[in-house]
This record gives structure tokens, sequence and C-alpha cells, in this order.
């Protein structure tokens, strides 16, 4: 994620650095105006490069996921290439705002000039501008809302249904006021080209087209609702859809206003299309949703994605998976993809952490997985007999792999254990937040 952000942020300062260290100063111009002017360009530029990659990532695109890590990897580079947008267009706004300083400091004299256009084209160029100003107001205050985590996330996400239109602003915004020369430059050809995937981005987001070849429609088998406040749902899908890989997560829209909700599918496999969920009630849908569905009710599911695959593993390294809670999913879909061939599952140690064991719906469905599978011993911590998982009890060496999926401060607890002890090993995360 780090990796693709800075390389594209790179990539657009070296093209913006060929233009400057090409094209010869205005004369007269005055360093400090030249300099602001400069900024200006690069910070509107950089901004809009990470907002084009927002917008691109935002149609989910799965021939990335591997280069990228998963799915979940793809929306965690989505939300900070958004935050550095946002970063880089506050800069450009403040840059922008600076002329009257600097009018204060060195005068008018030796202010680089504007271009100069006429007709419709300065009618746009100035509609340009009004609309960038608006657009950046609009991209701070949601901005503050995302980072807002009390901000209810169905508020926010009809909120964030605006971002396409805004980020059209701010397309049209860069591309009528670039400089013209830009256009001739490796700097304009890369813009052209971030802002081409930028506009495809918005415009399948617009018409609602995001996920649509990976979508298939299928009915509830059946419904039963578990202790602990989990809802056990079954799922039969038409023959559009694509087998999965245990650890695979998918979009699920059971009623149609609500929109599609994230799960793993916490089954193998099985040949049949047939696909299971455990859902637990964590916020306004899940709660009460094995009352509100029943068996026949149609369902759409958009996927599978994700990369929290075993067959990804390294074969050399000690396997360590660390299941928190509901995170247990994608080892139940795990551990029933290795009972037909126990031979071939890995030597592992696999922790759940569960608040209590006595009213745990999955303590006892790991155990009966893994008593056919020797190679896989399982620990259960039980908070409340004070038994939380701790980093040294994981007993991780630098060759090991760590797989987890759980809340978020479980994982950098035992990240930051780990560390301290001087143990740096493979940690994949399945991050069951997007935003
Ligand atoms: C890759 C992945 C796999 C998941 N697998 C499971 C699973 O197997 N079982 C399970 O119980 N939960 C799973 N979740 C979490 C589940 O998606 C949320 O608990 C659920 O969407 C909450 O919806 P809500 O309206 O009840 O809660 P809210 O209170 O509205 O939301 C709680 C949190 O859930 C997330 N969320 C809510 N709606 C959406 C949405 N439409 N799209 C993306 N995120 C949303 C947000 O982070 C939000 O802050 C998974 C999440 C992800 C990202």
């Amino acid at each position: 994620m780090k990796t693709l952000i800075f390389s594209l942020l790179s990539l657009v300062t070296l093209a913006w650095g060929w233009d400057v260290f090409t094209s010869v100063a205005p004369a007269g111009a005055n360093t400090l105006w030249v300099a602001r002017q400069e900024a200006l360009h690069l910070s509107g530029l950089l901004s809009v490069a990470m907002m084009s990659l927002v917008m691109f990532l935002a149609t989910r695109p799965a021939w990335l996921e591997t280069p990228l890590g998963g799915m979940d990897r793809i929306y965690r580079a989505h939300k900070w290439a958004g935050i550095t947008a946002v970063g880089f267009a506050a800069a450009h706004w403040i840059i922008e705002m600076s002329d009257d300083i600097l009018k204060a400091v060195v005068g008018r004299e030796g202010r680089v000039d504007k271009e100069k256009f006429t007709g419709f084209l300065e009618v746009l160029r100035k509609l340009a501008e009004d609309m960038g100003e608006w657009a950046i107001y609009a991209v701070l205050a949601m901005l503050v809302i995302t980072l807002w985590k009390k901000f209810p996330y169905r508020a926010w996400s009809i909120l964030h249904q605006a971002m396409p239109v805004l980020y059209l602003m701010l397309a049209f915004h860069a591309a009528l006021l670039v400089p013209t020369d830009y256009w001739a430059q490796p700097v304009g050809m890369l813009l052209g080209a971030l802002l081409a995937a930028g506009v495809y981005g918005a415009v399948a987001s617009l018409r609602k087209a995001i996920g649509k070849s990976l979508q298939a429609m299928g009915e509830i088998v059946s419904v039963e609702q578990l202790p602990g406040d989990v809802c056990a749902v079954r799922c039969r899908l038409n023959p559009t859809w694509r087998a999965h890989r245990a650890g695979q997560f998918a979009f699920v829209t059971f009623e149609g206003k609500e929109g599609s909700h994230p799960f793993t599918i916490a089954s193998a496999d099985r040949g049949d299309r047939t696909i299971d969920f455990q859902i637990k009630a964590l916020g306004d849908f899940t709660k009460g949703l094995a009352q509100r569905l029943q068996a026949g009710q149609a369902v759409r599911v958009e996927g599978p994605y994700g990369r929290f695959d075993l067959a990804r593993r390294n074969p050399k390294a000690g396997q360590i998976w660390i299941a928190g809670g509901i995170g247990v999913t994608p080892f139940l879909a795990w551990l029933e993809s290795l009972q037909a061939h126990p031979q071939q599952a890995p030597t592992a140690d696999l922790h759940f952490c569960t608040r209590s064991q006595a009213t745990d719906t999955f303590a006892e469905r790991l155990s009966t997985l893994c008593a056919t599978l020797p190679s896989v011993r399982l620990h259960i911590h039980d908070a409340s007999q004070g038994s939380a998982l701790k980093a040294h009890a994981l007993a991780a060496t630098n060759k090991s792999e760590i797989w987890f999926c759980g809340p978020v401060g479980l994982g950098n607890a035992l990240r930051d254990g780990l560390k301290s002890m001087g143990v740096i090993p493979r940690f994949h995360q399945e991050a069951f937040e997007m935003r």
C-alpha cells in the first residue's frame, strides 16, 4: 500500500521536475513568485493523482488483488490515498491563498503572469476555479467525518456517494487549469492517464456498475440464530458464481435498500454453489438479522475477493493462526477445506480468542474440525478465565508466519508485543474494517 502511494507520488514529482528543469522561467519573474507557482502546480498534481488513484481503486479491480495483497488492502490503499489527496488539496488551497502575503512581502513586481485565454475557454476556466474551490471544501469535510469513527457508517456511506461527483469537479479543475505546455510533456501524459483512470472509476460508480461482473444471484437455504448474537446463513447461488478459495469474502446484499455488506465465506468450496456466512450482530443492520431473513429469500453475492488464502503460505515457515471472536470465519473455511485431505494440512498452531468459552458458538466447532487434523493444534484463550492471548504465548520466531483475523486492537497489541521481544514474523492480517 505504502509502496503504491509513494511510487505514484514519486512518478508525478519526477514528471513535474522534468517540466521545471526543461522550461525557462519567464523573464523578470521573481524567484519567490516562481516558487509559489511551481508549488501550486506540484500540490495540485499530487492531489489529483492521489484522487484519481482513489477513484480507480473504488472500482474494486479484482486483477490488482494479487499484486496488492487482497481487496481489504486495496480498500486501505483507497483510504490512505484519499487522506493524502486531501492533504495535498489543502496545501494547494493554502498556496493559492498565499498571494496576498507574497504581495505584501515582495510586491507585485516579478509576479508570474497568468496564461491568457478568451471567450468560452476563459468562462470554463473561471468555472473550473470555482468548482475546484467548492470541491476542496467538500472533500475536507468528508475527510473529517471519515476519520471521526463515531460518525454513523450508514450516514457516512450515503455522503460518500458524492465522491465521484466531487472527483469529476476536481478533474475538470485540473484539466482546465494546468499550464498548457504540460500537455506536450511527460507530466501532461501522466496527468491525462490518471484523469482517464479516475473518470472511469467515477463514471462506473455513478452508473452503479462496480463489481457487476462478479455478482451472482441466489437464495437463502437456511437461517439459524446461534448463541453469542451470531446468525448463520447458508445460501445457494446460481451458476454464474465462480468457485471461491477458503478464506475469501464477498459483498452480500440480503435487503435491496440496505446495500451490500462484506462477509467472509465461512465454508469451503463444496462444489454445489452453497456458501455459509456467520454474521455477528455488530450494528444496525446485523442486529436481529436472523429474525428478518428466511429460507427462500433472494440474495445477491459479489465476489469472491481477498487473499487470506492458505495456498499463499510459505511452506517453510512455522504457521501461527490467530482468530479473535468473529474473526474465526476464514479459519472455519480453511479447516473445512482441509477435511477432505487431512494429511495435506500444514503443521500449525491455531489460537482462538473468545470472551467466554462457555457461551461461545465457535469453540466447539473448531474442536470438531481440528480433531480430524492432527497437525493443527488448537489453543483456546478464554478471556473470562483470565487467559487472554499475549505475544509470548505464540512462541513465534522471525521465521514464523502469522495469519491474523480479529479486532484491530488485538492485532496491534500482538505485533507490538512481538516487536518488543525482537521478533518480526511475516504478519498477514485480514481487515474487517473498510472505512
Ligand atoms: C473483508 C471483511 C470480512 C468480514 N467478514 C465478516 C464475517 O465473516 N462475519 C461478520 O460478522 N462480520 C464480518 N465483517 C464485518 C461486517 O461487514 C460488519 O460487521 C457489518 O457490515 C456491520 O454492519 P452494520 O450495519 O450492522 O453495522 P454498523 O454499525 O453500521 O457498522 C459497523 C462497522 O461495520 C463496517 N461496515 C458497515 N457496513 C458496511 C458496508 N456496507 N461495507 C463495508 N463495511 C461496512 C464499518 O466498518 C462500520 O464502522 C467483515 C468485514 C470485512 C471488511
